[in-house]
């Protein structure tokens, strides 16, 4: 019941695209201890439950009611680029995906040449940025931060990550920067879908294709949100927007090509979709950051369809179809519920298949059930297999409802929640996709006692 209390909380946390607050500074200033100092300690239920590990460079936050995501850029690896050129490119990265820019300084070394690289780069920028002067760690030290106006950002916040000083006031000068928000509202009944993945496994071909299909409508192509462009469009009378952060159809910078990168593309695409397309390539199998990149769209609740991509460039014979479908359910054990399709952006193989399962997905993710039915389904799987005992207790179910949709959620009232154990919550929810199409979403199952 812990894991899916956190689950919800977790979930509602990521229904609204929230604030960016990027790190940015040289190396060893103290960008990632800040990071851990800002997010705290927040484990990701799909590192629990999976065993995927994940780096953490990207993280949800809150300081006093207000939420945000935080970005580390230190933690971006830009590959075998030289020291200046590196923190230019993990400069420009904030600069493209964040609201506010945290400029981490060391005040123990004054202003180096380093920090002045990455001052130009902000200059030329209008978000705005907070200077901090990290290292400071007592109070005499306080002195040395007024070399660090010469910057050009104002007053230099003092602070201390290994101490924890001073970042309070830090992020409440933070969050007093952040621009009002814009977010667009479609009509009801959209389809807000994206397609996510690792570099060149094919998601701007697969985008390309689907757009170009003949009956689609698109409505106008436009840079909507400040890091979003939007491609609504029409396609047998249903209406969708493709999500599409930052232009992943226009490339050409170098960090684009890296995984971190991808990771944060995909974060920002997913906070925004109903349905995400997990797109996999078939030519290369199932990677790691496949399921770094799955995982993410499964936490936030979101509608999933894994997609393999590249379909063409496999020599097949009848086992192999089979063969990757049991490789995915393996390795993506907590995206069971998702369908799979095997597509070809080069020869549009299967292509026409997306768009009626986009819209089963959705409407899987949005279905409410009917609570006598759902009662009627629960009270029959306790009489199949009862709830086992614990410490001499055992498991009462009384009623369930459901509380919420996209996902669909239920609320179970039981006798005592610690007695709801991991293993007789799935097989439950497993009873309840049994008897309701959920495929495609993800069911959040949540005890409650009976008061
Ligand atoms: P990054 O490369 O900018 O991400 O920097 P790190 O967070 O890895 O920190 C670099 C080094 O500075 C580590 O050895 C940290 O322990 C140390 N450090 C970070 N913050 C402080 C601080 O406030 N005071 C002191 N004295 N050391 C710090
Ligand atoms: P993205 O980085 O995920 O957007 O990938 P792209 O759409 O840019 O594709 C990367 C490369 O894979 C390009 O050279 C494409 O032409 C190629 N590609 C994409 N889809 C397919 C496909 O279905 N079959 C084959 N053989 N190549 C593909």
């Amino acid at each position: 019941t812990v894991l899916t209390c956190s689950y919800l909380a977790k979930a509602k946390r990521w229904t609204m695209a929230k604030p960016v607050i990027a790190i940015v500074g040289r190396p060893n200033v103290g960008k990632s201890t800040i990071f851990n100092r800002i997010v705290g300690e927040r484990i990701s239920i799909v590192e629990d439950v999976a065993g995927v590990t994940r780096d953490r460079i990207y993280s949800s936050s809150e300081w006093l009611t207000q939420q945000f995501n935080v970005i580390d850029t230190g933690g971006i690896d830009i590959g075998d680029e030289p020291f200046l050129e590196q923190i230019r490119q993990q400069a420009e990265i904030a600069i493209e995906e964040a609201d506010v820019i945290i400029f981490i300084v060391n005040g123990r070394e004054g202003v180096t040449d380093g920090d002045e690289t990455v001052a130009k780069i902000l200059y030329r920028s209008k978000k705005p940025v907070v200077l901090a002067v990290n290292k400071v760690d007592n109070p005499e030290m306080r002195s040395e931060i007024y070399d660090f106006y010469s910057l050009g950002f104002g007053e230099p916040y003092p602070i201390s990550g290994s101490h924890g000083l001073g970042i309070g006031d830090l992020l409440d000068k933070a969050i007093a920067s952040f621009p009002e928000k814009e977010e667009i509202e479609y009509e009801e009944g959209t389809i807000k879908f994206s397609l996510i993945g690792r570099p060149n496994v094919g998601k701007s071909s697969m985008i390309n294709a689907m757009l170009g299909e003949e009956r689609v409508i698109v409505s106008d192509i436009a840079g909507t949100t400040r890091d979003a462009i939007d491609t609504p469009h029409t396609f047998d009378d249903q209406e969708y927007v493709m999500i599409d952060t930052a232009g992943m159809r226009k490339k050409g910078k170098v960090y684009e090509n890296t995984e971190k990168y991808s990771i944060l593309r995909a974060l920002r695409a997913i906070e925004r979709s109903d349905v995400v397309l997990v797109v996999i390539n078939a030519e290369e199998g199932i990677r790691e950051q496949d399921k770094k990149i799955a995982g993410y769209a499964h936490e936030a609740g979101r509608g999933v369809i894994i997609v393999v991509n590249k379909w063409d460039t496999l020599e097949k014979n009848d086992k192999t179809l089979d063969k990757f479908t049991t490789d995915i359910r393996e390795q993506f054990v907590f995206l069971d519920y998702a369908p799979i399709l095997f597509v070809s952006a080069k020869t549009r193989q299967r292509l026409v298949k997306l768009f009626p399962i986009i819209n089963e997905v959705y409407n899987n993710h949005s279905m409410r059930v009917q609570s006598s039915v759902l009662n009627e389904v629960i009270t029959d799987a306790v009489a199949v297999n009862p709830a086992p005992q614990d410490k001499g207790q055992r498991l009462r179910i009384y009623y369930a409802t459901q509380v919420a949709i996209q996902p669909p959620t239920f609320v179970v009232f039981v006798n005592n929640p610690e007695l709801m154990h991991f293993s007789y919550q799935r097989f439950l929810e497993n009873r309840i996709r049994d008897v309701f199409t959920f495929e495609g979403t993800p069911i959040r199952l949540i005890s409650r006692q009976r008061k």
